[in-house]
């Protein structure tokens, strides 16, 4: 019988390897996208399981996870314990890394150089360990590269098939050779690559998992094509050029079961498209009751983000938001935290106009949902964004976008038709693009409505990207 050509590999056993993930350490959407993409690969007949440092922050009492694996080894001379537990959280094992000292505290608190490095090198020595022996190591970001780059020595018919998503290319890992050297690396058997963009001994650890993985994915097809120029390559762009055969951008979904305005246990009320107009005002009442603001018929614009320079904090002129409000009143909040600088810019805003605008710096998953809900605009004018969750997001709770045409943003929000697109990166097509949300929630309040019900239409489950994971998978 003739034989049809194959995939050598068994692809129904993948783990992820990752900093982040739902419910159990958010700080931004790597959390989303490793919380969710695992259930959505089970109806594609692939058992996904997620290796995570055990942070405190996560009680492992309550998830009754069990030890598993215990072992050592050796930083700078000196023994360190691990110990490995496995949980089942919705429906996803997760094994469990821990370590007292490394993942003391939240997710990104502390050294993140020696912790994810400790990660990195803790996961390879665990790997011959666990029950579950995938096929596929899947890597998240700069965290988990380093488990890519020593992978990729071993012999390609005898290792597991090595995939690489970037979430965000600006936080790329520079770690000193000394440093990776005392977790055990060794600095000659990285790739030239992770050497390339910075004088004296620093190593780049997510350039040495882009030059060694099979296949390296980011997380919207735009973003794939945007990384591979100066503007938005971070310096990468060659080396991303260079492996393009093996780049593809999968756009992220969202968990649609748990964004989901008709059963979000989180609302001051749950509604659906039918009853979305008087739904979404009893949320905004509780919203504006909470803040402090007045109950008006003025619309409400959102903004949550992580504080950063990526976010567009920049482009809100406070002058010209001033001026706007006197001819078109409106509300705004603003809900996140980082950046000192951002966090100021953003409490500075509301302290000039004490009566419309509310800045809350936290982090805080269940305003965030009520904040969905209320919202009548989502303001995410990025400078990039790889992809983006919250326009999805918001759209799903009658949120209409307000959006910069960059990464995934550009691949998920159509001008006038499901929220508002702007080109530049300036305040004042930042500001124009406000206007014209404005005068259409005053002027043409059924075209927004209209706008509005379009988005709610859209699809943003992994319904469609996750049988493009399988195939990636298959293909290794
Ligand atoms: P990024 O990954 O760059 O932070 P995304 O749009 O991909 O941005 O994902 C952000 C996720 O984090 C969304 O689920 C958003 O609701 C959530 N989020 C961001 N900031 C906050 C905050 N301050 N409080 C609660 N949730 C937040």
């Amino acid at each position: 019988m003739l034989k049809t050509k194959q995939s050598s590999r068994k692809i129904n056993k993948i783990l992820f390897c990752a900093a982040e993930a739902t419910p159990l350490a958010k700080v931004g959407g790597l959390a989303d996208v490793v919380g969710s993409l695992p259930k959505a690969m089970r109806s594609q007949g692939v058992d996904v399981r997620v290796l995570l440092p055990a942070y405190s922050t996560i009680s492992l009492s309550k998830l009754a996870a069990k030890k598993i694996i215990s072992f050592s080894l050796l930083v700078d001379g000196k023994k360190e314990a691990v110990t490995i537990y496995e949980a089942k959280v919705q429906g996803t094992v997760f094994y469990l890394l821990q370590n007292k000292k490394y993942f003391k505290g939240e997710v990104y608190d502390g050294d993140n150089a020696r912790k994810y490095l400790f990660f990195s090198r803790a996961a390879l020595l665990a790997l011959p360990l666990l029950p579950f022996k995938p096929s596929i190591i899947h890597a998240h970001d700069f965290h988990a590269a380093p488990i890519i780059s020593e992978l990729s020595l071993q012999d390609r018919n005898k290792r597991p098939g090595l995939v690489l998503t970037i979430h965000n290319l600006q936080h790329q890992g520079w770690v000193k050779t000394r440093t990776a050297a005392a977790f055990g690396f060794k600095i000659d058997e990285f790739p030239q690559a992770a050497f390339n963009h910075q004088k004296g001994d620093w190593l780049n650890l997510l350039a040495a998992g882009i030059a060694t993985a099979d296949k390296i994915t980011t997380v919207s097809p735009n973003y794939a094509q945007e990384i591979l120029t100066p503007t938005y390559g971070h310096r990468l762009e060659e080396l991303l050029r260079s492996r393009r055969q093996d780049l593809s951008g999968i756009i992220n979904g969202i968990d649609v079961e748990s964004y989901n305005s008709t059963t979000d246990v989180n609302l001051a009320q749950t509604y659906s498209s039918a009853d979305m107009i008087s739904g979404k005002d009893v949320n905004k009442k509780a919203v504006r009751t909470y803040l402090n603001l007045e109950n008006n018929a003025t619309p409400l614009f959102v903004f949550v983000a992580r504080f950063s320079e990526q976010k567009g904090l920049d482009l809100f002129d406070g002058n010209a938001l001033w001026n706007l409000n006197r001819t078109y009143p409106f509300q705004l909040v603003l809900l996140g935290s980082g950046e000192e600088k951002y966090e100021s810019l953003a409490l500075n805003l509301s302290r000039s106009m004490r009566e419309n605008i509310r800045t809350l710096i936290t982090f805080d998953e269940v305003l965030a949902r009520n904040l969905y809900a209320a919202a009548d605009y989502f303001l995410i004018p990025s400078l990039f964004e790889p992809c983006g969750l919250t326009q999805m997001i918001a759209m799903r709770y009658g949120a209409v976008p307000l959006v910069r045409a960059t990464g995934g943003l550009k691949d998920t929000v159509k001008d006038r038709e499901t929220g508002l697109v702007f080109k530049d990166y300036s305040a004042s097509s930042f500001i124009s693009t406000f206007e014209k949300a404005l005068r259409l929630y005053y002027k043409k309040n059924k075209k927004y409505q209209n706008m509005r019900q379009q988005g709610g239409r859209k699809d943003w489950s992994w319904t469609a990207s996750a049988p493009t994971y399988k195939r990636l998978y298959d293909s290794i």
